[in-house]
């Protein structure tokens, strides 16, 4: 008999679909501290430097023809102007100085970056204050030659399902998908923006696989995982039954996947009659014919903040317009919904420097960055406006607290807005409305809904902080479940104010494609779901099967649960077997 070596791990699936093959692990390890040397050692040590420099500006010439070969001019221009600072004489001296004054080579590059990046910090200029970051990065691009460590498209040379404690959503967004089998994260959660990002581009993944990491080293880099995306399943060395079982598995997906497209026209119609109209959830064009594919009726949520994590300075209004542009046409007359920035927090940015924060999730993320930051708001809602002009836009402010913060959004849109029709430009017209993600929001949307047009309940953050639940702690998956009645009621209210105030009222949280979730947010009212492109043809099926009577007696029920459990029960019995 064979041994069955295979170590099985119960985690969170996270984005649905089978990965087999070889794993890698993701690990940016920190560089060495600068160490003093002797006088003696500098010339050796400046020759070190000086290869070193040059291999970095050689690497990053070869990477921006690859870029510019696969059609990314921009991005080929940013590596190309990064080769010309590695080979910046300017830079080179005011290492060398440091070594002779007894720095090794690594804590010479590094220090001589940040004097340079200070430098250019404090000047004027945006473009050339943005060009800071860019010399921190090449100068750690170096200081990692120095030291033999890999730099980031050294991560994933080949294929491999991605192994790491957590994945940071830049990461995640710039790593080759199509290198990506799969990804297992050792910590994370279902809402954490790496788990979105995955089941956005359709690679299955999985979070929260506590001691996966002492698993994978201990099989060794010659041994496969296979990751289930849709149970959470995950075996390390796997055995030809889980093999055989997987593969079932994979077969069955492929064929699910066929029906939701054949399925993609059907209304989502409830049996006595009351229609909920299902939207998706996108982060960049790429992803919209996908969607359309699938049956969404328009975009609830375009998470813009990928367009500005992929890249070392902001996109120009123009390019956003590209951007926006291509989703409405993609959407041919339905209505887009773009929301404005949403970084910090887990989105940090690095031509964005921020202060660091003790709770960044607590701190100057999303709009609230429109008080140091107005133009960064400006530039988008002036893109959004101009794509308007191609189709139905609407703009959605992330983090609104409170009424002031609404006014903050129209004095934004206003701004934008007047600027354009005094330069003449061609715009249309933009429905302007909120995230209603931070209780107080809810609590107080009474008193100014009447000034906006609409607004959409973004339930992951919603969750965490009504519950004080980090979004991406895997301890505490017990509290992630959005039927909790606490969020329960906050939706009810948001749907009473949305129907006095007379506004649209949308969820764009991932509560909305959770088929179970969609059946309690339709039987509290809400009769707009956005949600990952894949999760609508379950969604759609489970409100087809469902009557919306009973599921307003059963979310009645649900308010006056004790616990999310309890009131999840409720909506599993009313739902078709
Ligand atoms: C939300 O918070 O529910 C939401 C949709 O926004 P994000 O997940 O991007 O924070
Ligand atoms: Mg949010």
């Amino acid at each position: 008999m064979i041994e069955d070596r295979a170590v099985r791990i119960a985690a969170v699936a996270a984005a649905p679909g089978v990965a087999v093959g070889r794993w890698t692990e993701l690990r940016r390890t920190a560089l060495p501290a600068p160490r003093r040397i002797d006088q003696a050692d500098a010339p050796a040590e400046s020759a070190r430097l000086k290869a070193a420099a040059n291999d970095a500006a050689l690497e990053l010439m070869a990477l921006s023809d690859q870029v510019a070969e696969s059609g990314h001019e921009d991005e080929a221009a940013i590596f190309a102007a990064h080769a010309a600072m590695a080979w910046d004489p300017a830079l080179m001296d005011a290492a060398i100085r440091e070594i002779e004054a007894g720095t090794d080579a690594n804590g010479a590059i590094r220090s001589a970056g940040q004097a340079t990046a200070a430098t250019l910090a404090a000047v004027e200029d945006e473009l050339i204050r943005g060009r800071s970051t860019d010399v921190l990065d090449v100068c750690d691009r170096i200081a990692r030659r120095l030291a033999g460590l890999p730099t980031d498209e050294d991560l994933l040379p080949a294929p491999a399902i991605v192994v790491a404690e957590d994945l940071a959503p830049s990461l995640t967004a710039t790593l080759p998908r199509e290198r990506i089998l799969g990804i297992a994260l050792e910590s994370g959660s279902a809402t954490s923006h790496a788990a979105i990002l995955a089941r956005a581009y359709g690679i299955p993944a999985v979070v929260g696989a506590a001691g996966l990491i002492a698993a994978v080293r201990a099989a060794g880099s010659s041994k496969d995982l296979a990751i289930d995306g849709s149970s959470g399943v995950v075996v390390v060395d796997p055995g030809d039954d889980d093999r055989v079982q997987l593969a079932e598995r994979a077969t069955a997906d492929r064929a699910a996947r066929e029906r939701d497209l054949e399925e993609a026209a059907l209304d989502a119609v409830t049996t006595d009659g009351i229609a909920v109209t299902l939207l998706a959830n996108i982060g960049g064009p790429d992803e919209a014919s996908a969607a359309v594919a699938l049956g969404a009726r328009g975009v609830g949520l375009f998470r813009t903040e990928f367009l500005f994590l992929e890249r070392n300075q902001p996109p120009s209004e123009d390019e956003q317009v590209d951007a926006y542009r291509r989703v409405v046409e993609a959407f041919g007359g339905a209505p887009v919904t773009i929301r404005l920035l949403d970084v910090g927090g887990d989105k940090p940015i690095p031509y964005l420097p921020m202060p660091t924060e003790e709770n960044p999730f607590l701190g100057v993320r999303a709009l609230r960055l429109a008080a140091t930051r107005p133009e960064l708001f400006v530039t988008q809602l002036r893109a959004c406006y101009r794509a308007a002009a191609a189709g139905p836009v609407k703009v959605m402010a992330p983090m609104v607290a409170d009424g002031r913060d609404v006014e903050t959004l129209l004095a934004l849109a206003s701004q934008a807005r007047s600027a354009l029709l005094a330069e003449g430009v061609l715009i249309g017209d933009v429905a302007l409305g909120v995230m209603l993600e931070i209780p107080s929001a809810v609590l107080t949307a009474p008193a100014w809904f009447g000034r906006t047009r609409f607004a959409s309940l973004g339930t992951n953050d919603l969750l965490q902080y009504t519950l004080a639940v980090d979004r991406g702690n895997p301890a505490l998956e017990r509290y992630r479940d959005s039927l909790h009645p606490a969020l329960l009621q906050l939706i009810g209210s948001a749907v009473r104010a949305a129907d006095a105030a007379g506004i649209e009222l949308s969820v764009c949280g991932e509560m909305a494609g959770d088929p179970v979730a969609a059946l309690a947010l339709v039987g509290l009212g809400v009769r707009s779901l956005s949600m990952t492109a894949p999760s609508l043809a379950a969604v759609r099926r489970a409100i087809r099967a469902a009557s919306a009577e009973r599921l307003r007696e059963a979310a009645a029920a649900a308010l006056a649960a004790p616990s999310a459990a309890e009131a999840r029960v409720l909506f599993v019995t009313v739902q078709p077997s």
